[in-house]
This record gives C-alpha cells, sequence and structure tokens, in this order.
C-alpha cells in the first residue's frame, strides 16, 4: 500500500499521523525542525504547545470546546490521550505540562511501526498527482513552502496574517436598540435590504468610545512578526489615534440608515454588524480588527448601545498566521479542489487553537486512510462539533455584498457554528425557563445531539 506523507508534526500533523497508522496504513511523517527552525517554537519535540499549556474548558456538556474533547477521545486520539495522562490541575480546564505532553505524542509516533519520521523541510510540492499528501505546517508554515502552495491555490487565497474583528452570539444583541437595515437599503445578492444589525451611538457615546479604545490596553507584534498595516484593514485603535473623526467617516459612519426608535434624530456614529454563518447565529463587528487585549475588548464593546450583554464567539486579533481562503479552495474532505490529492488539516485551514488544529488533523487522517484503502470518506454530521467546524472550514461563511478582503478569517469552535436547535421553554415543573436557564437548556441539548449524532457516525465509519 502506498503510504501517506504528512507534512508538520506539529498538533495537526501528529494526530493525522497516527489515525493514519492506526488505521494500517503507512505514513511518511516530515517535520523540518530541528533542521529549520519556526520562530514560536522552542524544541524539537512533535505537538509542541508554543505559548499556553491549556486545552481551554473540558466541560463536554455546556462548552463547545469541552464536547470537542468528547468526541476527540471517542474517536481515539492521541493528543487527547497524551493531554489526560499530563493533565496538570487547572480547574474545569485541561492544562498539561507541555514538555511531558510532547515527549509522549513523539514518542508514540516514533515508535509506531508503520510511521518513517523524517527530519527535513518540504520546500516544493510534486508535479505528480501520485502521492496523497497531508499539509499540516501551520501558521508558521516555511516561506518556501508557503510560496509553493501559494502557486497551486493563486497567491490571493493564502493570507499571512489574520485581521480579525470580533464576532458576537446574534441572541446576546438588543433588539430593543438595535435594527436591522443595510446602508440606503440597498438589496446586494442574496439580501433583503436589512442584511446589518446597526447600534447607534450619540456623540457624547462616541466621545466616550473613542477615548476607553486610544486609552485600552493593548498588545505588541512580535518582532518576527513585523507590522502588517494594510489600507482597508486598519486595527480600530489606529484609527481612532489618526484623528476624532476618522472612525466616524470610516466604519462608523451614520449615513443611509435610520433608526426606527427615533427616526427624526439622526446618530452621531453607527456601528455595523454583519452575519457571519450560513446559520445567521453569529454577526461580526464590521471594520473592527484590533490589537486591543481580550478583557478590554469585551468592556470596551459593550459599551455600544444594543451590545450592552453581547457574549463574543470570538475577540478580535491581528497576527502572524499563514491560512488558506478554505471555503474558496477546499472541498468538503479537505482536499485542494483542483488537486484532489493534496489535503490540508490544522490550523491553515482556518480553525484556531491547539485542539481544533488537533480535532481537523484528526478528522484528515481517517479520511486518508479511507481513501487509502479504497474506500469513500466521509464528513461529519454537521451537528457535532468537528463537523460545525468543518462546515465553518470549507463551506460555512458566507458572500457579502461589500467589496474588500475576504470575509473568511479563523475561528474556534462555538456554539455559534452548531445548527440551532429548538428548546423547551418551560422546565420539568412547568416553570419558564428565564434567559441564563435557556442558555444553559440549549448548549445541553446542543452538546446531547452531538454526543449522538458523534456516536452514530464514527460507529457507521
Ligand atoms: P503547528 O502546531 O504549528 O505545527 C506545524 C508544524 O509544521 C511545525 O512543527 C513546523 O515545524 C512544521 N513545518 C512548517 N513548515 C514546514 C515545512 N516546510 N516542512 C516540514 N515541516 C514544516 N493556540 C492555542 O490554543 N493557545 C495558545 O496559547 C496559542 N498561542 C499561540 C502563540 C503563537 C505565537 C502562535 C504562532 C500560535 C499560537 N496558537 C495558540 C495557535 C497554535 O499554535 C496552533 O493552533 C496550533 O499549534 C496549530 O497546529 P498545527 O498542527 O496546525 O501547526
Amino acid at each position: 500500500m502506498q503510504p501517506v506523507h504528512v507534512i508538520g508534526a506539529g498538533l495537526a500533523g501528529s494526530e493525522a499521523a497516527w489515525q493514519i497508522a492506526e488505521a494500517g496504513v503507512p505514513v511518511i511523517l516530515h517535520e523540518m525542525r530541528p533542521v529549520r527552525p519556526t520562530a514560536a517554537h522552542h524544541t524539537d519535540s512533535f505537538a509542541e504547545l508554543v505559548c499556553s499549556n491549556s486545552f481551554r474548558s473540558d466541560d463536554a456538556e455546556q462548552n463547545a470546546v469541552g464536547q470537542l474533547h468528547w468526541e476527540m477521545r471517542r474517536m481515539g486520539s492521541l493528543i487527547m490521550r497524551a493531554a489526560d495522562d499530563h493533565q496538570v490541575p487547572a480547574g474545569g480546564a485541561l492544562a498539561v505540562d507541555r514538555d511531558g505532553f510532547a515527549s509522549a505524542v513523539t514518542a508514540a509516533i516514533e515508535a509506531h511501526p508503520r510511521i518513517q519520521v523524517v527530519r527535513e523541510e518540504i520546500q516544493d510540492l510534486p508535479a505528480t498527482d501520485f502521492d496523497s499528501i497531508i499539509i499540516c505546517t501551520g501558521p508558521l508554515t516555511s516561506p518556501a513552502l508557503a510560496a509553493a502552495i501559494g502557486k497551486l491555490t493563486g497567491e490571493n487565497e493564502l493570507a499571512f496574517f489574520d485581521a480579525i474583528a470580533p464576532i458576537v452570539h446574534r441572541d446576546s444583541i438588543d433588539m430593543n436598540v438595535a435594527w436591522f437595515q443595510s446602508r440606503y437599503d440597498k438589496v446586494g445578492p442574496g439580501g433583503t435590504g436589512a442584511d446589518y444589525i446597526n447600534c447607534p451611538l450619540t456623540r457624547d457615546q462616541y466621545e466616550a468610545f473613542l477615548d476607553a479604545i486610544i486609552a485600552g490596553d493593548k498588545t505588541t507584534f512580535k518582532e518576527w512578526e513585523g507590522t502588517p498595516y494594510f489600507d482597508g484593514c486598519l486595527p480600530i485603535e489606529v484609527m481612532a489615534e489618526r484623528g476624532r473623526e476618522t472612525l466616524r467617516h470610516g466604519p462608523l459612519k451614520p449615513f443611509g440608515l435610520t433608526d426606527p426608535n427615533n427616526p427624526t434624530v439622526k446618530p452621531y456614529a453607527i456601528i455595523q454588524l454583519r452575519q457571519d454563518n450560513a446559520l445567521g447565529t453569529l454577526y461580526n463587528m464590521v471594520g473592527f480588527q484590533t490589537k486591543l487585549k481580550h478583557g478590554e475588548q469585551t468592556r470596551i464593546f459593550r459599551m455600544i448601545p444594543g451590545l450592552q450583554n453581547a457574549e463574543f464567539a470570538r475577540l478580535g486579533g491581528l497576527h502572524r498566521n499563514t491560512f488558506l481562503n478554505s471555503p474558496q479552495v477546499l472541498d468538503p474532505l479537505l482536499r485542494l479542489k483542483n488537486r484532489t490529492h493534496i489535503r490540508f488539516a490544522g490550523q491553515i485551514t482556518g480553525c484556531e487553537g491547539y485542539v481544533e488544529s488537533a480535532a481537523v488533523g484528526l478528522i484528515a487522517g481517517l479520511m486518508a486512510a479511507t481513501e487509502a484503502r479504497g474506500e469513500q470518506a466521509r464528513v461529519p454530521p454537521a451537528t457535532t462539533a468537528i463537523g460545525a467546524l468543518l462546515n465553518h472550514i470549507t463551506g460555512g461563511h458566507i458572500e457579502t455584498i461589500d467589496a474588500g478582503p475576504p470575509s473568511f478569517q479563523p475561528m474556534n469552535v462555538n456554539f455559534g457554528l452548531f445548527p440551532p436547535i429548538e428548546i423547551a421553554v418551560k422546565d420539568a415543573n412547568g416553570k419558564r425557563l428565564r434567559g441564563p436557564e435557556k442558555a444553559v437548556a440549549r448548549k445541553r441539548r446542543l452538546t446531547e445531539r452531538a454526543k449522538t449524532d458523534m456516536d452514530v457516525w464514527f460507529d457507521g465509519l
């Protein structure tokens, strides 16, 4: 049987290689460290955690990443096994002894009889369509390989920085204050003329908001990241510092919009939120890419009328991050649409974080092994955490009517990616559920459904 080539032995590549080998298919795993280092890794271990040692919440009933842990354990994840074996106390989170964890992953892979490890940098991709390849080279893919990938996908489909605006759960926006309307009621393709959620600011609110942004605590770029500001994608605080009117004439411009609660008074500025997923459960804050620290973002953005109780599915950021415009270039089985023997996994596909990257590696490994045996690979249901994440990566984002950079940006797993579910409005005693109780009930129902659907899908493989 022909081996599958896995490039990169990080979180995704280690898990992918393990799954393929466990399925009885040989693997050649190519890892460039220590021959060539990256700017963030410090060791030559596989699955090195480059920053925090946390896999986040392990609550599989009320947390989406906890549910993802559950699914990965269910599918025999090496990464989760090593994490469980090297856990350190961290309350409800799963945190690990990073050296013990990475050593365990490295030892398991090096000892596997069907995995051959080659320490080399892959700089180019083969011209033939013969070998099955999974590219898992992560946010710091080496420049030579990034150039080769760019040649295959088209350079515009590969980004080197993410410019992330915060994303808000739709049901946490106060629609007694905010309203739906497109600027000048413009109807774009697939639109209704009321596609955006608008939050109004008075002059005093605008001034206070501006002061908070300017004074807010920010993260700085690492030396090796450079400062990748390009017009059309400036961080909100950089615009705020350029002049007190800059934001009001940029992303916060109030023109072409009427507040139905106060139709005769023009708001001084308006913040717009645009639908971010096909399900309509998530909305992104238009033009709000930022380097404000996460705690500051929550505090400052809740100053916006309508967002006073906002729950954020993701906060904003700007980082060095190599990732594909996956909905455009990958098929649902994570393969390049124009070269289906090449598959991608991990953060380069547009997921975010250790756990998500390993999970996508796991699924890519299962898919590659299935195809190596001459069978048809299958996608997990979108109601599971991994299925919801894959849906975001390969097709979940929506086209917007605005010109500008592609709207696809990396994402952690979160409940907003799951198809919505109906919940009972009363508890077992007939008492009407209130907001927070409803939210808990909804999360429980989503994770119950995910577990049932994962069991059925995985047993059927
Ligand atoms: P990686 O784990 O980066 O693995 C990619 C592997 O490919 C590396 O081993 C690399 O050496 C190898 N490689 C690259 N190019 C080549 C090549 N041409 N040939 C052969 N091998 C190659 N996530 C969190 O959850 N929590 C955090 O606190 C966190 N902090 C981060 C801090 C920084 C500075 C960065 C850059 C990322 C951070 N992330 C964090 C994101 C996290 O690192 C990724 O989500 C995760 O590591 C991605 O897994 P991966 O397997 O896709 O890539």
